[in-house]
């Protein structure tokens, strides 16, 4: 087997997680000797389908669900579509969307799609965030009609950790007769999460944003919501989706939400202690840089920040001589200059953007990793800035 990196400082994760060795220990007999289909008749493949269904359960006590509200799904985007895509079918004569400007784009391509390449049959309502992050209330109660078919806003932002108040969000839908969805990737495994008592008609979920690997998904629908399958086929999750099960995934997910269930307090904790003195660590000892995002509404492992004058693929290159792993909020490569929708959206200046850095924590982190990139930061900054024309410090 090749090794990728020598040493490795990974500050990523919300991007991608690493897998728990409890989770590869559990999936691996259903890589190997147990390989059955779990619709086959037989002993050997029944074997597999207690599995799945044990799976279903640990998922579903995470987030205080039922397990026949869980449907396994190939990844945390195949969710998002077929909880919005549903509730569009479940009411064809509504035409109406509420969303937000900050979504992943798991749900912001598909609801400007529905806009554009449906020739505007949809009207889509993106809800305006404030410079901190937040959205505003009242401009969510005015946008719910008669004609809004779903509402989908994220319970936790990617990029900048800010929670929106999905339980408050969701109970005002309820009241207008209004479907709920809510992307939820970020949230599971660092929220405490019951929908036993929360009007959420759907939650998206993906395995390799706790520790599970890439390539599975969940989708909660609440019991009694209608739902229209997207992916149709055999009779597949009770008919909710069509196609064989990823079994050994679907297995790793269950094993991976009863592990964040079980330490879930306590490291949140942890991490989150971390996170704080990475966050503090670089706001004391790099000049002009700040936080974006709420102080507090906001998970336990996220801190984005501006360096301002500086170029956040700069920066993230030479961190990654240090082995350090984080995210930019700019996007130079994919070809746009564009800083990330979700910083436009708060109105970050370009300036500070631009040169925006997500580090995202995970129990895997440690306080030398924290001590680390607090020591080396302040030189790769002030090293970038001198070849600046825009930095006069
Ligand atoms: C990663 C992510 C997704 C997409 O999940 P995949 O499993 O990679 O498809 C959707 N929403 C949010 C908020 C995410 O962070």
């Amino acid at each position: 087997m090749t090794t990728v990196c020598e040493k490795v400082v990974y500050m990523d994760n919300n991007a991608t997680t690493r897998v728990a060795p409890e989770v590869i220990e559990t999936m691996m007999p259903y890589l190997t000797d147990a390989y059955g289909n779990p619709s086959s008749m037989h002993t050997f493949g029944g074997q597999v389908g207690d599995a799945v269904r044990k799976s279903r359960q640990k998922v579903a006590t995470l987030l205080g669900a039922e397990p026949e509200e869980i449907t396994f799904t190939s990844c945390g985007t195949e969710s998002d579509s077929s909880a919005i895509l549903s509730a569009l079918r479940t009411y064809p004569e509504k035409r109406h969307v509420v969303t937000t400007r900050v979504e992943h784009p798991a749900v912001k391509s598909l609801c400007d799609n529905l806009e554009t390449v449906t020739g505007h049959k949809y009207k889509i309502t993106r809800l305006k965030v404030d410079s901190e992050g937040m959205l505003d209330m009242s401009e969510y109660e005015g946008a719910l009609t008669d004609d809004t078919a779903i509402v989908s806003v994220m319970w936790a932002n990617n990029e900048t950790g800010v929670i929106f108040p999905v339980e408050k969000m969701a109970r005002m839908a309820r009241q207008q007769g209004v479907l709920f969805h809510t992307d939820a990737v970020q949230a599971v495994g660092k929220l405490d999460i019951n929908l036993k008592e929360l009007d959420i008609d759907f939650l998206s979920l993906s395995g390799h944003k706790l520790h599970a690997p890439k390539g599975v998904g969940a989708l909660y629908i609440k019991r009694g919501t209608l739902f229209v399958p997207f992916l149709t086929g055999g009779h597949q999750e009770s008919g909710r989706r069509g196609g064989t099960e990823n079994v050994a995934s679907i297995v790793a997910l269950g094993r991976a939400c009863e592990l964040a269930g079980e330490k879930m307090a306590e490291e949140n904790g942890r991490v989150k202690m971390l996170r704080d003195k990475l966050e503090e660590g670089l706001l004391a000892n790099v000049p002009k840089s700040m936080l974006n995002g709420h102080k507090t509404h906001r998970l336990p492992n996220t801190v984005n920040i501006s360096f301002e004058y500086v170029e956040g693929e700069a920066i993230l290159l030479h961190m990654n001589r240090h082995g350090i792993c984080a995210s930019s909020g700019s996007a130079c490569t994919s070809g746009s200059l564009e800083p990330s929708h979700v910083l436009r959206a708060m109105g970050v200046p370009f300036t500070a953007a631009h040169g925006s850095i997500r580090f995202s924590l995970s129990i895997y982190n440690t306080e030398e990793e924290v001590d680390f990139v607090v020591e080396k930061m302040p030189a790769i900054i002030a090293s970038l800035r001198q070849m600046s024309p825009f930095w006069k410090g």
